[in-house]
C-alpha cells in the first residue's frame, strides 16, 4: 500500500502549519448548529412538549436565551443574518441572486482571516452554495443531498455523521456549521418516536406533504383533534432530530469550544396560517431556541432579555476572542446595554411584506391587516392585537438603517446557473416563485 491517505495528508499539513505558527495555537474553536424550523416553544426547555435531552444537557452547561428572535422566516435569508451580523435585506435577494450583495465579512471569513479553518455540513437543499451562496468563505462546505426529485434533505444522522468525521481531522481551531433540515415539513417520524406524544387521535390526517397541503395553502382548517396531533408529530421529529446531535455533542470538548445550538426560524401552528413559516411573524414563526456553551459563557444560566439571531455572530467572535467588525448590527449580547427592539420582516420581494419591531413586552406588526400591537407579557400566543396607530417611525428608521450598508453592497454575486432538477426543486418548496 502507497503512503498516508488524502484525509490524514490533510490532518499532517495542519498539524505542521500550526507548529509553524501560520495557524494560531490557542483560540476556542467554534460550532454553530442550526435546527431548521424549530421554534421554541415547542421544546420542553422552553415550556412545550419535547423533549430534548441532549440539547437540555448543553444547556445545564451554557447560556440558554428565553427570547431568541429571527429577523426572517425563511433559510437563506436568516442564515446569512446569523452568520454576518447584518439584517436579511442588507443581503438583498440572495434566494434569487444565488449568493449575498454584502462585502462586509461573516463570521467564518473573520475566522478564516484568522487562521481557523471552516467547514460547512448541509442538510437540506436550500442552502446549497448553488441555490443560497451560503458557501462563501468556507474551505469545505459539504452540501450534498439526495439528487431525487421528491427528497431534498440529508437525514440528521448522516449530517452528525458528516461532521463528526470533519471536526476529528480538525487539530486546530476551526468553524463547523451544521445545519439539520429534518423539522421541516413533511412531519413523519419514526414510529417510536411519534408515539411518545400521541393524543389519541384516530383519524386519518398524517403529516405528510399531500395530506398538509389542504391546509398549508389555506383552504382548510385543522380541527383542534387535527392541529394537536400534527403538532405532536412536529414535537416528535424534534425529539427524534435531538437524539441525532448525540454523536455531534459527545465529539466536542466544551473545554475549548464554543457551541451555538439555535434554528433560522420556527413554524406556524394558529394563526389561520398552517404548518407553515414564510409568511408568519407571530413568535411561534420568529421566536427560536438559542444556546451557547464553552470557553466564556457560564453555565446554566437563563437569559431573559430578547436577543436577534444578528447577535449571534459579533458574541460567538467576541467570546473566541476574535474581531467584530464595525458593522455588524448585533452586539456581544452579553454586554448589558441599552435593549433595542428586533426588527423582523417577510419577503419584500414578493407582493405583500409584513415587518415587525419586537421589544422584551411588546411587538408592533403591520402586515395586510394594517397595523397593530401585541402585550408578549400577558397575551404570549399574540391572539388579542390591539390598535397602534403611527408606526410609520419604525418603518422609516428601518429604511435608514438599510441605507446605510448601501456601501457595502454590490449589484448581484456571480450566481452559478441551477440544474433543471435543483430548480423544480426549489420551487416545489415555494423558494422560486411559481411559472405563470
Ligand atoms: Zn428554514
Amino acid at each position: 500500500m502507497g503512503g498516508p491517505g488524502p484525509k490524514a495528508q490533510a490532518f499532517r499539513a495542519d498539524v505542521e502549519m500550526q507548529l509553524s505558527g501560520e495557524l494560531p495555537k490557542w483560540g476556542p474553536s467554534i460550532v454553530i448548529i442550526s435546527l431548521d424550523t424549530v421554534n421554541a416553544e415547542t421544546l420542553a426547555l422552553y415550556g412545550g412538549i419535547a423533549e430534548t435531552p441532549n440539547i437540555a444537557k448543553l444547556a445545564a452547561r451554557g447560556v440558554l436565551v428565553e427570547q431568541a428572535i429571527s429577523h426572517f422566516p425563511e433559510t437563506c435569508l436568516s442564515h446569512w443574518s446569523m452568520l454576518s451580523g447584518v439584517l436579511p435585506e442588507v443581503h438583498g435577494n440572495a434566494p434569487a441572486n444565488r449568493g449575498s450583495i454584502y462585502t462586509g465579512p461573516t463570521l467564518v471569513e473573520i475566522a478564516g482571516e484568522a487562521g481557523y479553518r471552516s467547514g460547512g455540513i448541509i442538510g437540506g437543499i436550500t442552502l446549497q452554495d448553488q441555490a443560497c451562496g451560503l458557501g462563501r468563505g468556507f474551505d469545505h462546505y459539504d452540501d450534498r443531498v439526495p439528487n431525487n426529485p421528491r427528497d431534498f434533505t440529508r437525514p440528521a444522522d448522516q449530517v452528525s455523521k458528516n461532521a463528526v468525521s470533519w471536526i476529528k481531522q480538525r487539530p486546530g481551531p476551526y468553524v463547523a456549521f451544521v445545519h439539520y433540515f429534518d423539522a421541516h415539513f413533511p412531519y413523519t417520524p419514526k414510529a417510536e418516536y411519534a408515539a411518545m406524544y400521541a393524543t389519541g387521535y384516530s383519524g386519518s390526517v398524517t403529516g405528510s406533504d399531500v395530506d398538509l397541503k389542504p391546509f398549508r395553502d389555506g383552504g382548510q382548517t385543522p380541527t383542534a383533534e387535527q392541529l394537536a396531533h400534527i403538532h405532536s408529530l412536529y414535537a416528535a421529529e424534534i425529539t427524534q432530530l435531538d437524539a441525532a446531535l448525540g454523536p455531534l455533542l459527545d465529539a466536542i470538548d466544551l473545554n475549548n469550544t464554543i457551541v451555538v445550538i439555535t434554528a433560522d426560524h420556527g413554524e406556524s401552528f394558529g394563526h389561520d396560517y398552517w404548518f407553515n413559516h414564510r409568511e408568519g411573524l407571530w413568535d411561534q414563526v420568529i421566536r427560536v431556541p438559542l444556546i451557547i456553551a464553552g470557553p466564556g459563557f457560564e453555565s446554566g444560566v437563563r437569559i431573559q432579555d430578547q436577543v436577534g439571531l444578528i447577535d449571534v455572530a459579533p458574541t460567538v467572535l467576541a467570546a473566541a476572542g476574535l474581531p467584530v467588525d464595525a458593522d455588524m448590527m448585533g452586539r456581544d449580547f452579553r454586554q448589558q446595554g441599552q435593549a433595542v427592539d428586533v426588527l423582523s420582516i417577510t419577503d419584500p420581494w414578493r407582493e405583500q411584506s409584513a415587518f415587525s419591531a419586537r421589544s422584551n413586552t411588546l411587538k408592533v406588526l403591520i402586515d395586510s391587516h394594517g397595523q397593530s400591537g401585541f402585550d408578549l407579557v400577558n397575551d404570549p400566543q399574540e391572539l388579542a392585537p390591539f390598535e397602534m396607530k403611527n408606526l410609520d417611525e419604525h418603518t422609516q428608521i428601518y429604511a435608514q438603517i438599510l441605507k446605510r450598508y448601501a456601501p457595502r453592497q454590490v449589484s448581484a454575486p456571480t450566481a452559478p446557473e441551477l440544474s433543471p432538477e435543483r430548480e423544480e426543486q426549489l420551487r416545489s418548496l415555494g423558494y422560486i416563485a411559481p411559472e405563470r
